[in-house]
């Protein structure tokens, strides 16, 4: 930096106006909660540098290693030699490539329905169909542990939220029977698997639910696609309810290890969703190299399924090693992991940040996690393994877990 701009940016930070962000700050640091952003220095793989240290990765959501596979980066250097690195508008005036197209019939295909559409990330995807499917005059039901990009929806949406008890179907119910003589349409809507517990939405429960009571049901299978179902087709697949979910949500960010969110569903649904879902209709497309990329993942899910059966077993082996040593991994006053996510209760959030801290140190990554992501009183490091992680690095992860909790006196 030269001498001018260092001293544009002194300037800056004693400017009043902010001081507000200052204070806040401060404050988290006070409470423990403060961080800093690690920064990867090569690959998101297993075994990788964060901030010019090596560590077992347990902190991404790579779940099939997909995000630096040599096919998805292979095709994602054939499309950008063929098709460019920018796709120059947004989807309805000029930036609609015959990639893009192909990737969201590759999607309909996959998960069994009539259409689909690609939206910028997962939480576009969430917040932009929420907010236009619905209005003021309608009502959503809600999860209460249902992710932000589908709060924020709801909010933008103008409709009513009424939010139910964590996958509390009776609750929901409840819910809808006061809503009865009301007008306004309904939404039920619940993560597939939820992003900070690990434990599958009771979707064969609501979808029924939703039907008894003429509701719309909607799932967002962010973290079940690519874990759950035949290769990875998520809840819906899981447990049979193809056809009885009207809006199916998935991310192309997470198991399929590159960028972008989807919605499936009927012609109608995608087409209306063409018109009137804001980052649709006002944010520039993805570059071809990420529709191919993703196309490349669909691919393998299908020719490829031992990826799955490998994260599976590397789920059931670490988790039960972890209870084997004492850890509370939920189910007692959280709830109970059914997926590759696996929360490590600690409980006061100044001390899971300094577990994560010091487990970094000791070569193991995984996010410590606070409030207000989680209730006071239930911070945690949250640990995900991926298909490609070796017995030898779980093995080594587990030791130094288990070291580094007895020294804080987290285990006894
Ligand atoms: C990660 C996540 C999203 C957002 O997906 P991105 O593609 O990262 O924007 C939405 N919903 C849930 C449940 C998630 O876990």
């Amino acid at each position: 930096m030269d001498q001018t701009s260092t001293q544009t940016s002194t300037q800056a930070a004693a400017r009043p106006q902010l001081a507000h962000l200052t204070a806040a700050l401060d404050e988290l640091r006070a409470k423990g909660t403060h961080f800093r952003l690690r920064i990867l220095d090569d690959q998101q793989a297993p075994v990788c540098h964060y901030d010019g240290r090596q560590v077992i990765n347990l902190a991404s959501n790579n779940y099939l290693g997909l995000a630096n596979h040599p096919k998805l980066v292979e095709a994602a250097i054939a499309a950008t030699h063929a098709f460019g690195v920018g796709s120059g508008a947004v989807r309805t005036i000029a930036g609609t490539m015959r990639i893009h197209m192909e990737l969201e019939e590759k999607i309909a295909r996959f998960k069994n329905v009539e259409a689909c559409v690609v939206f910028q990330s997962g939480f576009a995807a969430n917040a932009g169909t929420v907010s236009a499917i619905l209005g003021k005059e309608d009502f959503i039901l809600s999860d209460e542990l249902n992710h932000a990009s589908i709060i924020d929806g709801a909010r933008l949406s103008r409709a009513s939220i009424k939010v139910f008890r964590h996958k509390d179907v009776a609750h929901c119910e409840e819910l809808l029977l006061q809503l009865a003589s009301e007008p306004g349409k309904k939404l039920v809507i619940t993560d597939g698997v939820f992003s900070m517990d690990g434990d599958i939405g009771p979707v064969d429960k609501l979808a029924p639910l939703a039907e008894k009571y003429g509701a719309i049901m909607m799932v967002d299978d962010a973290h079940a696609s690519g874990v759950l179902g035949r290769d990875g087709r998520g809840s819906i697949d899981h447990f049979g309810m193809h056809g009885r979910v009207d809006v199916q949500v998935g991310t192309l960010s997470k198991a399929i290890g590159s960028l972008g969110g989807y919605v499936c569903g009927s012609k109608d649904l995608i087409d209306y969703l063409y018109h009137r879902a804001r980052p649709f209709l006002f944010s520039t497309s993805h570059p071809p190299s990420v529709a191919a990329t993703c196309i490349a993942a669909f691919d393998l899910l299908e020719a490829e399924p031992e990826r799955i059966e490998r994260l599976w077993a590397n789920t059931r082996y670490f988790q039960s090693e972890l209870k084997r040593a004492g850890f509370n991994i939920g189910g007692i006053t959280t709830p109970a992991t059914e997926t590759p996510i696996t929360p490590i209760i600690v409980g006061e959030g100044r001390k899971a940040m300094d577990f994560s801290r010091a487990l970094f140190k000791e070569g193991v990554m995984a996010t410590g996690i606070a409030f207000p992501t989680v209730p006071e009183g239930k911070a945690r490091i949250r640990a995900i393994v991926t298909s490609e992680h070796t017995r030898a690095q779980l093995d080594q992860a587990l030791e130094t877990t288990e070291r580094v909790a007895k020294q804080m006196g987290i285990l006894a």
